[in-house]
């Protein structure tokens, strides 16, 4: 059965542009509930960690050089069905191919800076919550 919740992260280069409160409202607009929202910054150690998964692409190097390059916003988000449903609402990876009016369309600047992160299945979503978010952080 899907899950309710995913994770997700606002990336550096979204937050430098200025873009945290629209992509939050965007989220509302999608009928996403937030059950967990902080502000933060990853170690390249941390952002290596986290995108692990990727250690032997081409691009991890400037991956986790990117993600450790500011702050992020790292929320929890509730919806049925929501890793689904958030990947929908997102957009494709690179942005210059996701769909009119997604936030990767709306705020995505290249494959790598693509202003959202998404989880990619109930497991990974729980797995990155727990990451950034002790309980007494979740409502
Ligand atoms: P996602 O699930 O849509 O985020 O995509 P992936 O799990 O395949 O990739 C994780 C993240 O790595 C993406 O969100 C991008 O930030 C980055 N990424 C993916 N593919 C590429 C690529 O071909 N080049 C670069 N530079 N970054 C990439």
């Amino acid at each position: 059965m899907a899950g309710n919740i995913t994770f997700t992260m606002i990336k550096p280069g979204a937050v430098a542009d200025g873009n945290i409160g629209a992509i939050l409202a965007k989220i509302a607009e999608g009928g996403f509930r937030i059950k967990a929202l902080r502000m933060t910054r990853l170690s390249k150690e941390q952002a290596e960690t986290f995108y692990a998964i990727h250690s032997e692409r081409p691009f991890f190097p400037s991956l986790v050089a990117s993600m450790s390059s500011g702050p992020i916003v790292a929320a929890i988000l509730e919806k049925e069905n929501a890793v689904q449903a958030y990947r929908d609402y997102i957009g494709a990876t690179n942005p210059a191919n996701a769909h009119e009016g997604s936030i990767r369309k709306l705020f995505g600047k290249s494959i790598e800076a693509n202003a959202v992160h998404g989880s990619d299945s109930d497991e990974n979503a729980q797995i990155e919550s727990d990451f950034f978010f002790s309980g007494f952080d979740r409502f």
